[in-house]
């Protein structure tokens, strides 16, 4: 099992193994919304997700038209975001996670609209635009 929390501890949550690898996204609204040069997002089943506390303290703001960003309220760490077309898919910000998680990283995405001062070092496959659906 993974666990998380946000900034404050007001939110945590665990998550049910197994899952796939941690995906960074360079699109300008993560890059925005995370305060940070991209978003780091763990692909998540809704069943999968259990929220421990923190319900209430919840907010999402719908950054583009169906995706909300829902983020703790109290200390303002990004949470997950959700698409309403597919409200059983969490996409979790990864770097919640406690650190012994053991998961590694699958791709970049959207690397065409990446920060031009973050090179990017590794090998990984990089997507110009967006992900393959999961
Ligand atoms: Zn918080
Ligand atoms: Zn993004």
């Amino acid at each position: 099992m993974i666990r998380g929390r946000c900034l404050c501890g007001g939110v945590s949550f665990e998550i049910d193994g197994p899952v796939a690898g941690i995906q960074v996204c360079h699109c300008s609204e993560c890059r925005r919304a995370q305060g940070s040069a991209f978003g780091t997002n763990l692909p998540v089943s809704a069943d999968r997700f259990r929220l421990v506390s923190g319900a209430e303290l919840l907010k999402a703001y719908e950054s583009s038209p169906g995706k909300d960003r829902v983020f703790c309220s109290t200390c303002g760490s990004p949470v997950y975001s959700r698409l309403h077309a597919r409200p059983d898919r969490l996409r979790v910000r990864a770097g919640l996670l406690e650190d012994d998680t053991g998961l590694g990283l699958a791709f970049h995405f959207h690397t065409g609209s990446r920060a031009s001062w973050w090179p990017i070092t590794d090998d990984l496959t990089q997507y110009p635009e967006d992900r393959p659906a999961d």
